[in-house]
């Protein structure tokens, strides 16, 4: 079987990977001519982990990347620790993963390069203008068609192979958010001499501020060599400006009634991008023919829970594993012709099917993480602020339990495992 992956993204190189690893044939085609050491930190939270696990791939994420020990939750303006909640072995031990932090770029080099050893073959600089969903081709930029036995989109949010398979043009909509996204090198905050900064290099977590409207995020990665810094706020774009040079000034503006800390780390930020935040609304489907979506190509998160990549990560191995068991159908069945195609479709459902309800609710809960974290000063505030300080990420470290039980739908699903069930089982169908 022949897999043509648009997009050496997280997903579509994670895909790239596990199908190799069942020995498909695979190209990924990527429009930019280098993966290039661009970006910012990103988390992995135990399901996306616990995926890399499966692949083989988490010794050398650990190794390039940290276990987040701790996640902080602070308040906007005094900066007063609101929750603190352990994260390292009580998480691991729970979800059956670790929750890591790391530079996207090592992240995404890590599965580069672990792609192309296992024989998967990528084109830089292929960037696709089309999809023919008949013929199951890519066309690129030079005419050029590439042809496979399946097609996945892994383009991430301005797919144009999502146009293709909806047959319409299915442009972002705006969430109404931006984000600052930063990296700092170690020595600019050294250079700051100050001793709250300082703590907060000393910590290997996560820390969050909390505040109306907006909120900011903090973490070290390589090694403490470097930290990333997300501010989050109302969008103020114009409308078809997808991003653009971020304004130290015009932060600091934005986010003066906040904590001294976080404004002394804004006023070192080095030159950043601020990024329009969009999304869809649900996709009536993911896939036409042999062509199917993954990743931000068809379900773009607001980045509030740290899930966009691990759905994309998730997504990739649960189709390579569907597509492998096609395959191993149709090397048993012989007449290749007649089973693959129809092989292939029933897989691109059963994949949608196993796919679209847990992206779904994770989609819908960082919307209403955007609603928990942007309170306003107020009842509810204080109210979420008490839950906050009682509040655990594992059932072990709950006193309330509304937290665990929320997360652990999410950071305890086990994407292989619930397509492994379908595969053995494919009458257990929602
Ligand atoms: C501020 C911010 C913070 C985030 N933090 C986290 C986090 O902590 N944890 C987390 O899990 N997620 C996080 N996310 C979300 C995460 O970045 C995305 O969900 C994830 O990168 C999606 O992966 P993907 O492979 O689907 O798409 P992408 O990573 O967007 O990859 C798409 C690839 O396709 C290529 N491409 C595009 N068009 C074409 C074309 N026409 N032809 C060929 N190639 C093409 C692109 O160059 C790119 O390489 C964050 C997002 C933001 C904005």
């Amino acid at each position: 079987m022949k897999i043509i992956i648009t997009g050496a993204g997280l997903g579509g190189l994670t895909c790239a990977i596990a199908s190799r690893l069942e020995n498909l044939d695979v190209t990924v085609l990527e429009r930019t001519p280098d993966i290039l050491p661009v970006g910012a930190g990103i988390q992995i939270p135990p399901n996306g982990a616990r995926v890399l696990e499966q692949l083989d791939l988490l010794d050398a994420v650990l190794d390039k990347g940290a276990v987040v020990r701790s996640m902080d939750l602070r308040r906007y303006r005094d900066g007063r620790v609101l929750g603190a909640m352990e994260c390292g072995d009580v998480v691991w031990r729970e979800y059956g993963g670790p929750w890591v932090m790391i530079h996207r770029a090592d992240y995404q080099r890590i599965l580069f390069d672990r792609a192309i050893a296992l024989g998967a073959e990528v084109r830089l600089g292929a960037t696709v203008t089309d999809v023919d969903v008949d013929r199951t081709q890519v066309i690129l930029e030079d005419g050029e068609r590439v042809s496979g036995d399946v097609v996945i989109g892994a383009d991430g949010l301005w797919s144009c192979v999502r146009d293709g398979i909806l047959e319409r043009p299915s442009p972002p909509i705006e969430t109404g958010d931006m984000a600052y996204r930063a990296v700092f090198p170690r020595a600019k905050l050294d250079a700051l001499d100050d001793a709250e900064v300082d703590a907060l290099l000393a910590r290997t977590g996560v820390t969050a501020w909390l505040g109306p409207e907006k909120h900011a995020v903090f973490y070290p990665v390589r090694g403490g060599e470097e930290f990333n810094l997300v501010l989050l706020q109302p969008d103020d774009l114009p409308v078809d400006v997808r991003t653009d040079q971020g304004d130290i000034a015009e932060l600091l503006v934005g986010f003066r009634d906040w904590n001294g800390t976080l404004k002394k780390l804004i006023s070192a930020i080095p030159p950043m991008l601020k990024w329009k935040l969009c999304h869809l609304p649900e996709l009536e489907t993911w896939s036409k023919g042999c062509v199917t979506l993954l990743g931000d190509a068809c379900h773009p998160t607001l980045p509030y829970q740290a899930q966009g990549a691990a759905m994309a990560v998730e997504d990739g191995a649960v189709l390579a594993m569907l597509l492998a068991s096609v395959a191993r159908g149709v090397r048993k069945d012989g007449d290749s012709d007649r089973v693959t195609v129809s092989a292939i479709r029933e897989a691109l459902l059963t994949y949608e099917d196993l796919r679209k309800a847990p992206t779904t609710a994770n989609v819908q809960g960082a919307l209403r993480n955007r609603n928990a974290f942007h309170l306003k000063d107020g009842m509810l505030q204080w109210l979420r602020d008490l839950i906050l300080g009682w509040s655990g990420m594992t059932r072990e470290t709950d006193w309330v339990g509304l937290m665990s039980r929320r997360q652990s739908q999410t950071l305890a699903y086990d994407a292989l495992a619930e397509c492994r069930k379908r595969i053995d089982d494919p009458g257990n169908e929602h």
